[in-house]
């Protein structure tokens, strides 16, 4: 059976989050299928990316190692994954909804005249019948992400053309070292197969950095807030909470929308996906673009004076109440009760 391929990206050397949850999640697919996990490591000093590799599932590494590769440039980093696309016929495809996921992967499913699908949410394995023809679809990878405005969660498939695509932001899937290490045997790939001259063109002259100044992705607690905030001020109790509990602010879009938080700071399908251990939603309603950034928290509070609010039939304790009572009450209770 073919195998399922994931592009993991490297920055001087390192593994991107986002792709070792490709890998995690790659796995489980793979035994699911019964087919082997492949990761794509393009760049340059890639010595011993293998190890690292493996340890999250990889059963094959194909390593093209050139300094050429190194930073990311699009047409020979595209140029080499189509080759050994077609060469090696994967079932299914990853790449991270980064970036340079974003800008890779349509370019690969367009040369190879494959589907992609997205920002998936979930990637499950599942059979297909056709209604028209009867044709009954074996083990197709259901793309799963919300669809129309976030108003459905849509399962999307593609039995006719391979490799099946999906891109999946960082913090969707878990990161997990796998219980059984993958193979992790390196096949070197020699980029000038797939590369010509013209594929270097671009020449990247100078790069800057910039630093993540919020950065509420690794923060164990999240106090989250809401339009039901009311107003910037009130966000402050927030931030006093998150001091109080050694946690991070985060957002709803309505919330940033009204200028009450950064963009930063914003949870959800639009923002960014986080999975702490405890987040405190405040006077937030819980719409399905906001709780699928927020769902994998271990444990979840809600504060909300609406009891028909959604957030609550996800919250495990849902407090009826005014946040601005509620908040300055945990506050001080909390800090009463701790040394
Ligand atoms: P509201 O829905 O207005 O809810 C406010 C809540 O506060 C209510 O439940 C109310 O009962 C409660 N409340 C009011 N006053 C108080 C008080 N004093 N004390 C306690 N509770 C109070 N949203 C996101 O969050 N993240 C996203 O990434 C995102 N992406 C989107 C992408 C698309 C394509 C679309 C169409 C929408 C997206 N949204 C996103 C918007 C989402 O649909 C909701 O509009 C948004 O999450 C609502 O934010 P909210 O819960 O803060 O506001």
């Amino acid at each position: 059976m073919n195998n399922i391929f994931v592009y993991c990206e490297i920055e001087d050397g390192k593994v991107a989050d986002v792709s070792l949850e490709l890998l995690t999640k790659g796995r489980v697919l793979a035994d699911t299928l019964g087919c082997e996990l492949e990761a794509l490591a393009i760049g340059s000093k890639l010595d011993g990316i293998e190890k690292e590799l493996a340890q999250y599932g990889a059963d094959t590494i194909h390593i093209a190692d050139a300094e050429c590769l190194s930073p990311y440039r699009t047409l020979p980093h595209a140029a080499i994954i189509c080759g050994i696309f077609k060469e090696e016929q994967p079932q299914i495809a990853l790449f991270g909804a980064s970036p340079v996921g974003r800008d890779l992967g349509p370019r690969v499913s367009s040369a190879l005249h494959s589907g992609l699908t997205a920002d998936c949410t979930s990637l499950e394995i599942g059979p297909h019948t056709d209604n028209k023809s009867g044709k009954v679809y074996e083990n197709l990878l259901y793309q799963i992400r919300p669809a129309f405005g976030g108003n459905i969660i849509a399962t999307i498939i593609n039995p006719d053309c391979r490799p099946q695509m999906a891109t999946v932001r960082e913090g969707v899937m878990k990161k997990e070292v796998a219980k059984t290490p993958g193979k992790g045997v390196v096949k070197k790939v020699d980029h000038k197969k797939y590369t010509s001259d013209a594929d270097f063109v671009v020449r990247i002259i100078e790069r800057e950095m910039e630093e993540r100044k919020i950065n509420i992705k690794g923060a164990p607690v999240i106090i989250a807030g809401g339009y039901g905030m009311g107003c910037k001020e009130n966000f402050a109790l927030l931030h006093e909470l998150a001091e109080v509990l050694g946690g991070e602010v985060g957002a709803s879009r309505a919330a940033v929308d009204a200028g009450m938080a950064d963009h930063a700071r914003q949870i959800g399908q639009t923002g960014v996906t986080v999975r702490p251990k405890l987040y405190i939603a405040c006077g937030i309603s819980g719409q399905i673009q906001h709780t699928a950034g927020m769902d994998g928290s271990s444990m979840i509070i809600s504060i909300n004076t609406d009891p028909e609010a959604p957030i609550n039939k996800i919250a495990d304790y849902a407090i009826m109440g005014d946040v601005m009572e509620v908040v300055p009450k945990m506050i001080k209770y909390y800090k009463q009760n701790s040394k």
